[in-house]
């Protein structure tokens, strides 16, 4: 196989005259070779301008868990496009989507739609402050929200690695970050939980925003207990717990983390994967807490673009396409077979890596030895080794993220599967 990526090369080059580096999103600029260009996708194959194909694990950053331009619901929004797009009011769509949400997700007695997971998780943050009459929000080191000032923090890891739970720096080391963002979020160490109970236990706690199981710098587990202790020590302070299943919810089965794991938050966050593609997010919640953006306190939360109605239709349809029989049995075992032989091929190339995560979305820790506990165990990884590999599974047809997440869709069949696998065997022979 041949691939190049010179078109790609030149097109960006070109685009940088419009685009600041050619690209939408900071999370596309660095890339190697360069960042992508493409011309079509379908099922779970990418087309670049250059005329390659591309097995894709990317797949949108998530979201496309039926894979590319599925029948069901690219029929849904043609038959929408008809009816119209944004009405500025309510319709029949929206709201069979906000019943199919309710339905799915094990918290959600209601839902408000946004347009973006950054977004839901604001409207999270202003519900809990407001229904507390707290201010502090209690986040965790290598948990992403959103890119906004007020979330968009973590902790610096100190030379032996511990110490400092509680002590804000920018996650992405982002220059023009409003540093007085931070002062109402402290970070603690993920997957520790005497640490949160230690900070519950002053009373002046608004919420608890996690990842249920981490999924971006890693792929972690919560330890036996860890969720369900949580959920208790919030319980005990009044606190509100949210979990933010931008990438799980939908993705690592039809409730997400919770259900899978058998802890209800008070709120929770969905994304990505609820609509295949069309930018739709939310945030879902008892009816108690989510009442209150309508009646009560009237919690402020607004939107252009939320609900709109070819997003409701594509929801609409990802959902019910997920509610199939067998959907996510299928999911998990094409998953097992991925994530399995990518170990196998790890461990046959004498490399130290984990391969950590769900099936559905799992993560290559390049380096390390032993699975993550948290994020403090994932620092070490070896984020440049990891990139070369990604560079050269490009020329083997496979496309996966540069940051090791590796993301799968209902239409990576077995043969596409297999041919990964050879593609990671030969891109890391001679490494
Ligand atoms: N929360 C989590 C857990 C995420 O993974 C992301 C995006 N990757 C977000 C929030 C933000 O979502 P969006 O990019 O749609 O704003």
């Amino acid at each position: 196989m041949n691939f190049s990526f010179h078109r790609s090369v030149d097109r960006i080059r070109e685009a940088s005259q419009f685009l600041p580096g050619g690209v939408s999103s900071n999370f596309r600029l660095g890339i190697a070779p360069t960042p992508l260009v493409f011309d079509h996708a379908e099922g779970p194959f990418l087309h670049d301008v250059d005329g390659n194909r591309l097995i894709d694990y990317y797949l949108g950053m998530g979201p496309m868990i039926l894979g590319h331009r599925p029948e069901p619901v690219v029929e849904a929004v043609r038959r929408q496009l008809e009816r119209g797009i944004l009405f500025g009011g309510q319709s029949e769509v929206e709201f069979e989507a906000a019943e199919l949400v309710c339905g799915m997700l094990p918290c959600a007695e209601r839902v408000r739609f946004s347009s973006s997971g950054t977004e839901a998780v604001q409207a999270a943050l202003r519900l809990a402050r407001a229904v507390t009459g707290r201010g502090t929000i209690v986040k965790f080191e290598g948990h992403y929200h959103g890119w906004l000032d007020n979330i968009l923090w973590s902790v610096a890891p100190t030379p032996d690695g511990m110490g400092a739970e509680r002590t804000p720096v920018p996650q992405a080391g982002t220059a023009g970050q409003d540093a007085h963002a931070g002062q109402l979020i402290e970070v603690l160490s993920w997957n520790r939980l005497d640490l949160v109970e230690d900070r519950l236990g002053r009373g002046d706690v608004a919420a608890v925003i996690m990842e249920p199981a981490m999924c971006n710098t890693g792929a972690i587990f919560p330890e036996p207990g860890y969720l369900e202790g949580v959920r208790a020590a919030c319980r005990k302070a009044g606190t509100i717990l949210i979990f933010d299943e931008v990438i799980t919810g939908f993705r690592v089965g039809p409730g997400g983390t919770q259900a899978r794991l058998g802890v209800t938050p008070d709120l929770t966050i969905f994304g990505k994967a609820v609509a295949n593609g069309f930018p739709v997010a939310g945030l879902a919640g008892s009816a108690a807490l989510m009442d209150e953006f309508a009646t009560g306190r009237k919690v402020m939360h607004g939107g252009t673009y939320n609900s709109q109605a070819i997003t409701m239709a594509a929801t609409v349809a990802t959902l019910r396409s997920l509610q199939a029989p067998g959907t996510y049995e299928q999911l998990e075992r094409q998953g097992h077979r991925l994530m399995t032989g990518v170990a196998a091929a790890l461990r046959d190339a004498g490399l130290s890596a984990t391969v950590t995560g769900f099936p559905q979305i799992f993560h290559v820790g390049f380096g390390l030895t032993s699975p993550p506990r948290n994020f403090r165990d994932i620092i070490g990884v070896d984020r440049a080794g990891y990139v070369r590999l990604t560079t050269r599974l490009l020329q083997h047809g496979v496309r996966v993220l540069e940051r090791g997440a590796w993301f799968i869709s209902t239409t990576h069949g077995d043969a596409v599967i297999d041919e990964t696998i050879d593609g990671v065997r030969a891109s890391l022979a001679g490494l």
